[in-house]
């Protein structure tokens, strides 16, 4: 019997014996992109588990090799298939003692690239897309015969009903802070963004499913949710009355689950941000003071050649309400610079909505070609070296007032939910309420739990802080802020 007929036989015995253990195998996972394609690699892996697989960072000792790509940066195609010429001769050298490698693209560029994927790379076994992950066992079953199997259909229900499946069972020990995906797919139609022909129109998991996973994650020791979706506050979800509810209802039923102690969503639309939602962040302790909401350009000529759906006015009359709800809070943003048809007057509206709005952090990027998109076929793209000053230009500016940002918190007292031990030895680190990440000497038990920390220093990115002893740290650190944030 060879390694793949012995895989199908345990499959099958493991889909009729409920007392079958599965031989012990290696998976390895290379994620890539962004928070969602994290949250379907552990989901992933979580389908592996009752298969016999368990996680392996090293190449040589995986029995499986899953990619999960992303199509949104320039050349993706072209990277994954580079990647692949060098798990070919890892899995070349593994056949020469007598092992095989199954391996499997997932992810946006599968669902892209499809069949292609397989002429171009004869050695993968499976090419599936971001709606298929429940069914891997089937298809790691169906590839074990010698079929490539190709799967991209957008059979999204099917997915989201078997995430809500495993989530009824029994809880694992989890990381003080995790994601979850509650809406997937976009209807924006942005003109340089693949998503939607990637990810296919949005579906919103319903109320209960997404509880049902939240309480699961909360008991496993979960203290903070980052709610995904790629238009995350277009979800619009059931509830168990048959009603609809928007995610500011959504987060205010999240906010009652006993141990979640913060909440956090990514990404969101300036269209969909409604008066329910903001008003989440002037009443929800456990929503964090963060918020990421792209506006891409500041020039109304090239919002409307993105399809942004919004003006640059609508967009400073929306921060104004969300500060008005919630003064201390730290806004995110994308930029897009160098869109078709961006003059420099275009570029310098921009520049002056990011000095006008003064962002905590924001990520910035030269617009790119995405093959398939109305802007690839745009024709007055704009020169590489123009692209790239205005870039440097925007990118210092921002820097700025990220420092000036992270100035203000010196000397404030703040919660932090520590995650992981430093890099230093007897050093913890955990994140602060605006998502910076905070180092402190400290001892490993307190990860997992949530402490005062007296911001003492500040970094390009990061905090840095003290343990503060028996103090609260929530009541004196908002009142401060509201003092001190924006004036610096
Ligand atoms: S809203 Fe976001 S995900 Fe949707 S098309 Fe626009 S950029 Fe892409």
């Amino acid at each position: 019997m060879t390694e793949r007929q012995e895989f199908e036989a345990t499959d099958i015995a493991a889909s009729t014996d409920p007392k079958f253990v599965a031989p012990e195998r290696k998976v390895f996972m290379r994620t890539y992109g962004c928070q969602m394609n994290v949250y379907d690699s552990n989901r992933m892996t979580d389908v592996l588990g009752p298969q016999g697989y368990t996680a392996t960072e090293n190449l040589e000792d995986a029995d499986l090799v899953i990619l999960n790509t992303c199509h949104i940066r320039e050349k993706a195609a072209e990277k994954v298939y580079s990647e692949l010429g060098r798990i070919r001769k890892v899995k070349e050298a593994r056949a020469l003692d007598g092992k095989d490698m199954m391996i499997g693209v997932a992810g946006c560029v599968a669902q892209a690239e499809g069949e292609e994927i397989s002429r171009r790379a004869p050695i993968v076994d499976m090419v599936f897309g971001p709606q298929s992950y429940h069914r891997l066992p089937k298809i790691l079953a169906e590839a074990a015969t010698g079929k490539t199997v190709i799967e991209t259909e957008f059979d999204i229900d099917a997915k989201f009903e078997h995430l809500s499946a495993q989530a009824a069972q029994p809880e694992r020990k989890r990381a003080p802070a995790a994601f979850l995906t509650v809406q997937e797919g976009c209807d924006k139609f942005c003109t340089f963004c693949v998503v939607p022909y990637t990810r296919g129109a949005e579906v919103s998991r319903s109320v209960e499913q997404i509880v049902t996973e939240a309480g699961q994650m909360a008991a496993g020791g979960v203290r903070e949710i980052t709610l995904l979706g790629q238009n995350v506050n277009g979800w619009h979800g059931k509830a168990p009355d048959g009603s609809t509810w928007g995610l500011g209802r959504l987060v205010r039923r999240l906010s009652e689950i006993e141990g979640l102690d913060r909440l956090r969503y990514t990404t969101s639309h300036p269209r969909d941000m409604d008066d329910e939602l903001i008003d989440a962040h002037r009443d929800l302790k456990t929503l964090m003071p963060y918020l990421h909401l792209p506006v891409q350009s500041g020039s109304d000529k090239i919002l409307a050649a993105m399809n942004r759906k919004h003006t640059r006015d609508e967009y400073f009359r929306l921060i104004d309400r969300i500060r008005d709800a919630s003064p201390d809070i730290a806004l995110s943003c994308d930029f897009i610079v160098g869109f078709p048809g961006e003059t420099d007057q275009d570029f310098q509206d921009t520049m002056d909505l990011i000095r006008r709005v003064e962002f905590g952090s924001a990520f910035s990027f030269k617009y790119s070609q995405r093959p398939g998109t109305p802007g690839a076929t745009m024709t007055d793209q704009v020169p590489e070296d123009v692209k790239s000053a205005r870039l440097a230009e925007l990118q210092a500016l921002v820097a700025n007032q990220q420092t000036a940002f992270n100035a203000s918190r010196m000397g404030m007292t703040c919660d932090v939910l520590f995650e992981r031990k430093g890099r230093n030895t007897g050093q913890i680190v955990g994140k602060s309420p605006w998502l910076q990440p905070v180092p402190v000497d400290g001892p490993d038990s307190l990860i997992g739990t949530i402490q005062p920390v007296e911001i003492t220093g500040i970094g390009s990115n990061s905090l840095f802080g003290r343990l503060v002893a028996g103090h609260h740290a929530s009541v004196s650190s908002t009142d401060a802020i509201k003092e001190a944030v924006f004036d610096a």
